[in-house]
């Protein structure tokens, strides 16, 4: 293992992590250059992955993600997905939140700096997708603390991409562009250079877009072959699917290197007593076929983004690819096309992130303060308060969103915008504060509330109040309201720090991962023999009611929760090969059933379940 020099006088114990959907690492400042710290074993990258063995052991990494396919109800892949959800995911049996799970992948990380830093306390920067509102950031945060470090900030991939990119440029000026195409989220940032300041100008994305996403539509494609030959959907049987999953991928990895792979499935499942199997070959053409409508997608946030940043792809001195999926050919194509030169190859689209939040981190610990590299920000989304307006016919409607701080204004910032009475007399006011980009408040998330009292007695609008937001570079927004004509101010602060619901999540989420930790600690070990009965559940993701009255009501439950999850598969795979109002209606009836799913709303789910059963028949016939 690899053994690093502590006695820097500059050096502080503060890391940088990118906690990725497929995979993990972690990463420090040493001589003035970020640098990855191994496991143990060598290993640079962690695998997302998280086993409960048999004997309630916890497993991290590589061993956890080779038990997938034969303990996939005590396993765990992909957790980022479902990060600032508040369902429980189920793990041998036992629930935990997704920041408990991720919780558990950042203590295995933390593992691997006890010989440098002992068991004293470690401060880190942590990423996330430019995409991850403010629910996301705060159960990130939770996750971090859980595993027992001090998150000293949360800073967006791309933005930390960059950072690992920059500390080696000059003082000339560029623009640079980093698309980031991952596991599970895409995300594309226009970024300048000048004179050491790197300013991220423009942010877009789509945080259900990756790599999973390509796995899934070969596993469709790999299914309907079966399912012409042998007359028999593998993908209705939960061992066939995890194969299938894995035959996927692999397949998916050689056609970045060949132009064409054979598939040669191991026996899937047994069908009227006959063992069904795909032997076929699979050219990258194919492939790239199948998920053109998801490269097409990143594309056009890429023109998006690059309209936000008043420029046009000739203006673009360099594209830094970032994330594993940046690897299949034809994206490096596209990119190569749209900006007329080849991407940067410099820092590993794998390390890229870590080593940019290691850099953030050296920035913060004056580890590389001689670098002079000054960083600001987006605000990745708009924030803003929930007015009243009048409709066309003069009626007052409540319930619109006016936004103060509009997506992609750089950070720091202050905006204000002023307010007026409604109706006579009116004596006070309530601020609601929102962030997200929709037109009603309903359809964005609520931040936080308060009051403004003492408004002096008018006539209605004459009296007015001005609303101003800070948006600081650790996410932390405070807003405050002053009535303008006796200059009395109220305010709040919603920072990303623990509100008080979630002081009693995380302390519920201490108590599951301590009794986790009476079981045993964590352990890096051979994964153990799977249980013949063991082969239950798809990567043991299940979300649950929390008290069901009765075992009967639980199991309808879970099972309608089920079939919400199956339609909501089915209607993106084939949204993604439909345009116009099809797709449009699909993507809102999607959005619905994901939002009552998180709400397991049972009772508002069969309705939606029956619209999307008549827009998938719509939709295939
Ligand atoms: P990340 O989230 O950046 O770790 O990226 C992980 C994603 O990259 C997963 O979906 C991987 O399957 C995918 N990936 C890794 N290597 C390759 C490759 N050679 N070709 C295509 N996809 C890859």
């Amino acid at each position: 293992m690899e053994t690093i020099e502590v006695n820097d006088a500059t050096f502080r114990p503060i890391v940088g992590i990118d906690l990725g959907t497929t995979n993990s690492a972690v990463a420090l400042i040493r001589d003035g250059q970020p640098h990855i710290v191994a496991s143990p074993q060598g290993e640079q990258l962690l695998p997302s992955v998280v086993l409960i063995d048999n004997q309630d052991q916890v497993i991290v990494g590589q061993d956890a993600k080779d038990s997938l396919i034969a303990m996939p109800e005590r396993t765990m892949a992909a957790i980022k997905r479902l990060m600032g959800r508040e369902g429980f995911v189920t793990v041998a049996g036992k629930e935990f939140l997704p920041e408990d799970v991720s919780a558990l992948i950042l203590k295995q990380l933390r593992e691997y700096l006890v010989p440098i830093f002992g068991d004293g306390p470690v401060e880190a920067v942590i990423t996330v997708p430019a995409y991850f509102d403010d629910k996301q950031r705060r159960a990130t945060k939770r996750a971090g603390e859980l595993a027992g470090f001090i998150v000293e900030r949360i800073i967006n991939e791309p933005t930390a991409a960059a950072l690992a990119y920059g500390l080696g440029q000059g003082d000339e000026h560029k623009n640079i562009l980093v698309y980031d195409l991952g596991g599970g989220t895409f995300d594309v940032s226009v970024i300048t250079l000048q004179d050491g300041v790197l300013e991220v100008r423009s942010s877009d994305g789509n945080k259900n877009l990756g790599g999973e996403d390509f796995d899934w539509r070969l596993v469709d494609w790999m299914a309907e072959r079966i399912r012409q030959e042998q007359q028999v959907d593998p993908r209705k049987d939960l061992r066939a699917r995890a194969i299938l999953k894995e035959v996927a991928e692999k397949t998916k990895w050689t056609l970045s290197t060949y132009n064409e792979a054979s598939i040669e499935t191991p026996v899937l499942m047994m069908h009227d007593g006959i063992p069904v199997s795909l032997n076929t070959p699979v050219t990258a053409e194919e492939f790239t076929q199948m998920i053109q409508p998801w490269l097409d997608e990143t594309l056009q946030l890429t023109q998006t983004a690059l309209k936000a940043a008043n420029l046009a792809p000739s203006d673009i001195d360099n594209v830094l690819l970032v994330g594993g999926s940046t690897r299949i050919p034809k994206v490096q194509q596209m990119m190569r096309e749209l900006f007329d030169h080849d991407p940067q190859h410099e820092v590993d689209p794998d390390m890229a992130v870590a080593l940019g939040a290691a850099v953030q981190a050296g920035l913060k610990s004056g580890a590389l303060s001689e670098t002079h590299l000054v960083v600001t920000d987006v605000a990745p989304f708009s924030m803003g308060i929930s007015v009243v307006r009048a409709d066309r016919w003069g009626e007052m409607v409540p319930g619109f969103y006016k936004p103060i701080i509009s997506r992609n204004t750089t950070i720091p910032c202050t905006r204000k915008t002023t307010v007026y009475t409604l109706y006579d007399r009116q004596d006070r006011i309530q601020v609601e504060i929102f962030q997200g980009e929709h037109d009603r408040v309903e359809q964005n998330l609520q931040l936080g509330s308060f009051f403004v009292p003492g408004i002096p007695p008018a006539l209605a609008g004459q009296e007015s109040v001005e609303v101003q937001f800070r948006y600081n570079l650790n996410g932390i927004l405070e807003a405050t309201a002053k009535i303008v004509s006796t200059k009395a101010t109220q305010g709040i602060v919603v920072q990303d720090g623990l509100d008080r619901s979630s002081t009693d999540l995380f302390e519920s989420s201490k108590v599951r991962l301590e009794t986790l930790a009476q079981a045993d600690t964590i352990v890096e070990s051979e994964a153990n023999e799977p249980e013949e009965d063991e082969v239950l559940l798809m990567e043991g993701i299940e979300e649950k009611e929390e008290s069901a009255d009765t075992l009967e009501q639980e199991t309808e439950q879970s099972d309608v929760i089920k079939e919400a999850q199956r339609i909501v598969q089915d209607l993106q795979a084939i949204a993604s090969l439909r345009q116009g109002s099809q797709r449009s209606s699909a993507k809102s009836l999607i959005n619905q059933l994901e939002q009552a799913i998180t709400r397991q709303d049972t009772e508002g789910l069969p309705d939606l379940l029956d619209e999307a059963t008549d827009l998938l028949f719509e939709m295939e016939g």
